[in-house]
């Protein structure tokens, strides 16, 4: 059966009151026959109700609980007072203050200063009305300590349940992260298919139309129809084709199609060939180097290569003139961590929860396909690692990818495959 926190609350204010009645009716009995008593502490038990239980509910839900416990205190203090003089201090009585005291913490820092005041009140008034001091000894130790056991329960309680909301946010992540990881497996499974049922027609297509342009070009005295055909639709149609080839191929490493096999390589030789690679894009901008040494490691390098290209060039494209991009190596415990960052446009959270879609992209036709980062996730996590993004709209974005020396699949060796 599923309890409710506002069950359990209903459940300690029945508690309390039972608790109350029970007090009072001990003393009611230790004062049988003398009417005058019994009636005042009969009386007494549905005020002391009304103060304890009801009015605290409703002071609190207006002016807050820890307020309105301090009032409770207050009153308490002061029926007890009265009480004690009635009862010449009775021993029952006296149970009273740690019974109260059990419901009083939870609410803020100065409450162990009103505990101290509100004993203190009592104590003093007991001492000024001739009783014996062990008792006021004796029920302040007990009421401290319960109130120093109740307080302490409390707070375990609450950062409990801190605990457990924030394991309950990161499974929720967690599962967020799947669910995608899920996705992007199901559209890698299709991007295989789609790769390879256009790589078939496009290998043809493309060594057909590169012969007829290397076999027309060969003929100076072309018809003009022709020579159109040779100066302009054959060139075009040709960057055509290498466009649709590039995409293929992109699909095809998305997918982890690639034939290339694990060997051993130098992370920073790569990142230097992705640098060389993505030249053509960072020219504007101030680059900056920084690789660690990281020593040798297991993997594909051409792709590894591919991935820092794919980040630079995007870091490239965001960053305006005289903006700075940032590529860093350095070993991190058993893993390699690549750092691309750049001071560029960065991205807002719509842009970041899409990013390794594939097809993704908010270049403008002709500019992005959209697959850059789609194949960078499916390289990294082919060699068994991860990649985490930090962004922020006009701040600027970092891309760090985490790499194990040797991928889990690859532990056998580099030629393992
Ligand atoms: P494409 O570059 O072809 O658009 P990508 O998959 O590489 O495809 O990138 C997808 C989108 O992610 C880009 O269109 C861009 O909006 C965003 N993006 C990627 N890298 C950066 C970056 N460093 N700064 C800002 N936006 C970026």
């Amino acid at each position: 059966m599923e309890v409710s926190p506002e069950d359990i609350r209903r459940e300690l204010l029945a508690l309390r009151k039972a608790g109350a009645t029970v007090v009072f009716a001990a003393l009611m009995f230790q004062f049988w026959g003398q009417w005058r008593v019994v009636a005042i502490l009969g009386g007494m038990v549905p005020v002391n109700i009304f103060f304890n239980v009801v009015a605290i509910e409703w002071v609190g839900r207006r002016i807050g609980f820890a307020w309105a416990e301090g009032a409770r205190m207050g009153v308490n203090a002061l029926v007890i007072a009265g009480l004690g003089w009635l009862t010449h201090w009775s021993v029952l009585l006296w149970l009273y203050v740690p019974f109260s005291l059990m419901w009083a913490p939870g609410e803020g820092g100065w409450q162990s200063l009103r505990v101290v005041a509100y004993l203190a009140f009592v104590d003093a008034l007991a001492l000024l009305g001739g009783c014996d001091p062990i008792l006021p000894l004796a029920f302040t130790v007990l009421g401290g300590v319960t109130f120093l056991v109740a307080d302490k329960r409390t707070s375990l309680h609450q950062v409990t349940v801190q605990q457990v909301l924030l394991q309950r946010e990161q499974l929720q992540k967690a599962r967020e992260r799947a669910l995608a990881q899920e996705k992007l497996s199901s559209l890698g499974v299709m991007a295989a298919g789609v790769a390879h049922e256009i790589n078939n027609p496009m290998s043809f297509v493309t060594s057909n139309i590169s012969s007829l342009y290397k076999e027309l070009r060969r003929h100076p005295e072309l018809p003009e129809p022709l020579r159109e055909y040779v100066e302009e639709v054959l060139p075009e149609t040709l960057d055509g084709i290498r466009r649709v080839n590039a995409i293929v191929s992109d699909l095809r490493r998305f997918s982890r199609g690639d034939a290339e096999v694990p060997t051993e390589y130098d992370l920073n030789d790569e990142a230097r060939a992705a640098l060389r690679i993505a030249q053509g894009q960072l020219g504007h901008c101030k680059v900056e180097v920084e690789l660690g040494e990281v020593g040798k490691m297991v993997g594909r390098p051409r792709q590894i290569a591919q991935v820092l290209v794919n980040l630079l060039v995007n870091a490239g494209q965001a960053t305006k003139e005289g903006g700075v991009v940032r590529l860093s190596t350095r070993q991190e415990g058993e893993q390699v961590r690549m750092e691309v960052r750049d001071t560029g446009a960065g991205m807002p959270p719509e842009v970041l929860s899409r990013l390794f879609q594939p097809f993704f992209t908010t270049k403008p036709m002709g500019m992005g396909t959209g697959l850059g980062l789609a194949v960078v996730h499916g390289i990294v996590t082919a060699h068994g690692g991860r990649i985490s993004v930090e962004s922020q709209p006009g701040q600027g974005s970092c891309f760090t990818v985490f790499l194990p020396r040797v991928p889990p699949s690859d532990k056998a060796g580099p030629d393992a495959e």
